[in-house]
This record gives structure tokens, sequence and C-alpha cells, in this order.
């Protein structure tokens, strides 16, 4: 392949364009690898193509090579079958749903569970049959809240979606592992620094699933780590070990005393201090119990449901860790004050929580037999030693305080979390019988009892792996591809006004003929140094200027990632690209 600077769909930006906010997104445009068409919509333009195939090309040799069997199911899909699932409703907003010119209702898929369990119930009716796994590399369709960040989170994005169906637990567990060793693969080839972490299931359903998330500060999700075991998860999925539950009856009675103008819990803090509250001194935050209320809307509902959520008031609500445990409900932040005077602003207690019929959630620490310094539900007034299952009754426990750096590990209890933010490149679940049960997916069992399959997905953010390869590889002066996904495997720049010009075609020529992917900067319109730039921006791993030496016989080698510069015989350096370019595509497609 032989691409020609001089006639190419490309035009490289010299300025940030204004509205991309992270570098990825920032140098993909700048590079001219696509460009923005839509809200959340990109086109994909030569060289951006160029990666996207090649990182799709790895996907699919990776889930070829494990055996699954590549489909393509429709993006546009009737209701039914997720109305038959429950997600027609479930994923709320963020399908994009159309009416047919009949006025049957459509929509356009944001994943394809639905599509697979049907697809094996109708054509495979025996145990013999099984395991099978199902594959596809389509666009998806999601109308997501805040597409964000380029290719990162779009509305139209590209996914490699899997489907595994098993008959046994003992199955799936092998069918899971199997994808987990493969995304692993995947992951490496590219040549992201990613970690696995457990996860949170989402509108998908099921039970244990982890994320594949690619370290970087841009990432929209934070992760956690131990400093001591080899925990790590979303901190959406961490568990919040709780104390041993004490004796509710082992505190004094609960005491109301007048703390006006103390409607933050820092303002509280140094009242019951300064007055040494129910004969107290040393009170800190995390004595208090913050009540936060919120409104959490079930998919389908028509009005939303207060829920008040109470923690310890050193902490923050994490909305994200809130929104995970109540999904599929969505969930927002309460300010209808007026509406409700039975809650008092900035007085809030649980006591009176029950008698109004308001869900009442805590975190763990809030256990049985704890006892707090919260609101008396009068402005001006708080009550100390509230206790939990005394004083008030919470409904149930969530996950919803923030995650901080420090907190004692939840498993292993010895170290410590240490959070970092990541971006979701793939997640792998293990679904279970939602969506076989959903179709009643039967097959003749060995003994002609029916048996009911059981499902794992696997997905892979095509598109979004491209930003975060170009996220984890950049510097300050453009993108630095690794050569397993780059748009070509050498950069040929032509540098002076003679020969050179010739010289650079006919060894670009010979470059391709050996099978090597050859980028010809041949413009004649620009200067050596404005090519030099944008080949820095555009990322080719290796450079071959064609330049002033020609005449001697000698072309000047560039590294992209070390910058290293040599000048080398131009008679032996089809030879020596071949051999370079060979040994890092030898373990790549
Ligand atoms: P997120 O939490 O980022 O919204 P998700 O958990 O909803 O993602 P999944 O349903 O697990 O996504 O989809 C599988 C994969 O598809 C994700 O791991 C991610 O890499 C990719 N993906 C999901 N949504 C988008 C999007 N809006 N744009 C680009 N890629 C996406
Ligand atoms: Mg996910």
């Amino acid at each position: 392949m032989l691409l020609r600077m001089s006639t190419l769909l490309l035009r490289t930006l010299r300025e940030d364009p204004a509205d991309a906010e992270v570098p990825s997104h920032r140098l993909l445009l700048r590079a001219g690898y696509v460009r923005r068409a839509a809200p959340g919509g990109y086109t994909w333009l030569p060289l951006g193509k160029l990666v996207l195939d090649r990182v799709t090309a790895i996907v699919r040799a990776a889930m070829t090579a494990i055996g699954d069997q590549e489909v393509h199911f429709p993006a546009l899909l009737p209701a039914e079958p997720y109305r038959t699932s429950g997600r027609w409703t479930e994923y709320g907003d963020d399908i994009f749903t159309l009416a047919d010119r009949k006025g049957a209702e459509h929509l356009l898929a944001p994943t394809h569970e639905e599509m697979a369990a049907l697809l094996v119930k109708d054509l495979f009716p025996s145990y013999r049959d099984f395991p099978v796994t199902l594959f596809q590399i389509q666009t998806k369709f999601r109308d997501e809240a805040r597409p964000r960040a380029g290719l990162l989170r779009g509305r139209e994005f590209l996914m490699k979606d899997a489907y595994s169906f098993d008959l046994d637990d003992a199955g799936l567990q092998r069918s899971y592992d199997r994808h987990r060793a493969a995304y692993d693969a995947v992951f490496r080839k590219v040549g992201l620094d990613f970690t696995v972490v457990r996860a949170t299931s989402g509108a998908m359903g099921g039970s244990a699933s982890e994320e594949f998330l690619a370290a970087t500060p841009v990432g929209e999700d934070t992760f956690v780590g131990c400093t001591a075991c080899d925990y790590a998860a979303n901190t959406e999925a961490v568990v919040t070990r709780a104390p041993a539950a004490g004796d509710p009856d082992a505190h004094p009675d609960a005491q109301v005393h007048d703390t006006p103008e103390t409607p933050t819990i820092a303002a509280l803090v140094g009242m019951a201090d300064a007055r040494a509250l129910a004969g107290r001194t040393g009170w800190t935050a995390a004595d208090t119990l913050k009540n936060v209320v919120l409104t959490v809307r079930r998919p389908g509902a028509d009005e939303a449901e207060l829920l008040v959520v109470g923690l310890p008031g050193d902490r923050e609500v994490d909305l994200k860790r809130v929104g995970a445990a109540l999904a599929p409900a969505t969930v927002a932040v309460f300010d209808d004050w007026a509406a409700h005077p039975e809650l008092v602003r900035g007085y809030l207690g649980p006591q009176i929580l029950a008698k109004h019929g308001i869900r009442y959630l805590v975190d763990a620490r809030v256990a049985p037999g704890t006892t707090w310094l919260t609101g008396a539900n009068e402005r001006g007034r708080h009550a100390t030693d509230v206790v939990c299952g005394r004083d008030f009754v919470p409904d149930g426990t969530i996950e919803a305080a923030e995650v901080r750096p420090g907190d004692p590990c939840p498993v292993c209890g010895d170290g410590e979390l240490t959070l970092r933010r990541g971006i979701e490149v793939g997640h792998i679940f293990q679904l279970g019988r939602r969506y076989t049960d959903a179709f009643a997916v039967d097959v003749l069992g060995p003994e002609g009892k029916p048996v009911r399959p059981t499902m794992g997905c696997y997905g892979i953010g095509v598109s979004r792996l491209v930003a975060a390869v170009a996220e984890q590889h950049h510097d300050d002066r453009g993108l630095v591809w690794p050569a397993a996904v780059a748009p070509c495997d050498v950069h040929l720049i032509v540098a002076g006004k003679g020969p050179q010009l010739d010289a650079a075609l006919e060894l670009g020529g010979r470059l391709a003929e050996a099978g090597l992917r050859v980028l010809v900067d041949d413009r004649t319109t620009v200067s050596a140094g404005v090519k030099f730039t944008d080949a820095e921006l555009i990322g080719v791993p290796r450079a071959v200027v064609v330049g002033r030496r020609l005449t001697e016989g000698y072309v000047e080698l560039r590294d992209r990632a070390t910058g290293d510069r040599t000048d080398v015989p131009v008679t032996g350096v089809v030879e020596r690209l071949l051999d370079e370019v060979g040994a890092t595509r030898r373990d790549v497609v």
C-alpha cells in the first residue's frame, strides 16, 4: 500500500479545535484521522479508517482464534424482542427509537443479547449443538446523555459483541475465561496499559462481570487497587465492609439540641465542639449522619420517588455509585423542597422518614447499634445519640458514599485502596439465563428433558479503543502509534526539490511491493519543515527522510517514539525496514 499525501483526503490542523477537550480527541482531529459529522458522530478519514481496520482485524482474529463464529445482525430492529426482555423500557432514554411508515415501533440496537438468544433458539434444537459463541463487529447506537471526547463516547460507535451459550454453569465459566484471556491478548497487542477490574452489570443484567480499563487521567471511570492484594474494582462495584453490629439499646436516649445556623456539616461540627454537645468534645464530621435526598425514576415510571441516603458526614455521595446500585432506575438530586415541607433542609434526620413513607437506605458504616449526631427535623436543631436500629430503621444499605484513597481494602482488610481513572474498553459478563428465560430458549437435553442454556456476553468498544490507544500514546508534538495499529509502517518524507521526489517514490514503491504500508509526503506545495511537523503529528512509528544527502547515497531514519535519527545508506534501506517492521509484525495481524 502506497498513500501519497499530495492526493490524500487529509488536512492537518495547526490549532487545537475549540471543542476538543481531551488529547486523543484533539490529536485525532488535528492529524486528520476523524472529522466530526454530527453530535456524537464521526467520519473516519482515510488514515483513521486504516487504524480502525487494524484494530478491528486484531479483535476479529482473537475472537476467531477461540472459536467464536462471526455473524452480523441488523442494527434496525423491531421493538418486540426488546419489550419481551424488558429492555425497551429499561434502557430508557438511552435508546434511539423510531416508527416505520406503518407506525410499527423500532429501535437502533444498543447491543444484541435478544437477537443472539432468538437466533440460537431458531437454529439449535439439541444439547449436541452446544456450546456455541456468536460475535459481530457492528455499529451500535445509544442516545448518550453526554456524548463527549470524540470517539470515547459517541452516539454511534463500533462495538465487537459476542454471546456465548452453554448448557451449565461450568461451561459458562469456561466460555467466560476464554474471552477474558482473548481480551487480555487483544489489549496487549494494541499496546494498551490496562487493568481488569470487578464491575457492576448495569442495564445488561446478570451476575459476575469485569471491565477492562485503560488507565488515563481523562477516563470517566474511577477504579481502585489494593496496596496489599490483587483486588481491583470499578468504584461503582466497591463493596464497603460493615462494622460489626452493636446493641442499639446500649446507648443513652437521643437528645435534641438547639444548633442555630448549622445547615452544613462543618458548621454543625464547629458548634458541637464549641458547646460540648451531649457533654462531649472532639466531634468530627465522621460522627455526624448526613442525609441526602435524591429522586429515583424506575424505567417506564412517570413519576420519580423520593429516596434518602444516609452516610457518615465526612463522605460525599457519589452519584455514579448510586446510579450503578439502583440501575436500571435513574437518579437525580432532589431540589423541590417547597413541595415537601416534612423535609427540613439542612436539619434532616432519618427519625421521621418511615412515618412519611420515604425510603431510607444507608451506607454500610451506618450499622445497627451505631450512634449519630444528626438533624432533628426542625430548623436550627440537631439530635445526639440517634441510634441505628432504635431511633430509625433503614430500609437497607446502599453503596452511595464516595470511595477515597486510603480506605481499607474490602477483600484483604490489610491494604489500602488507591484510586486511578480509566476508560472502559471492554466488558465481560456472565449473564446467566435472563435472556434465555425471556425467550424460553430450551434445547433437548441428553436425557430427553429440556435444558435452558446460560449466556455470557462480551463487548469491546472498537472505536473507543482507537481513542484509548491514542490517549496513552502521544506527546506534545502528536500521536505516537504502537506499530501494531499505526496507519502505515513507514512515512517517507521528501525533503528537497531535486531528485528526492523520484527517489522517494521509487523507494516507496519497493517497500509497498514488499508488503509494507507506506505514506509518502510528496507534496510540492509545502516546506520540509511543515512535512516534519505533520509527520510528528500523524505519528507513524518510523520516518525516512529523503533529503540533501541523497546525492551522497544517504537517507535519514527517524524513530517517532525515541526521536532517534540515523543516516543510513539508501542501498540497504529497504531490507533494513523490512527487517524492522517484520519483527514487530510477526505477532500481530
Ligand atoms: P459506559 O459505562 O462507558 O457507558 P457501558 O458499560 O454502557 O459503557 P457496555 O454496554 O458494556 O458499555 O458496552 C460494551 C463496550 O462498548 C464498552 O466496554 C465500551 O468500550 C463500548 N462503549 C459503550 N458505550 C460507548 C459509547 N457511547 N461510545 C463508544 N464506545 C462505547
Ligand atoms: Mg460496560
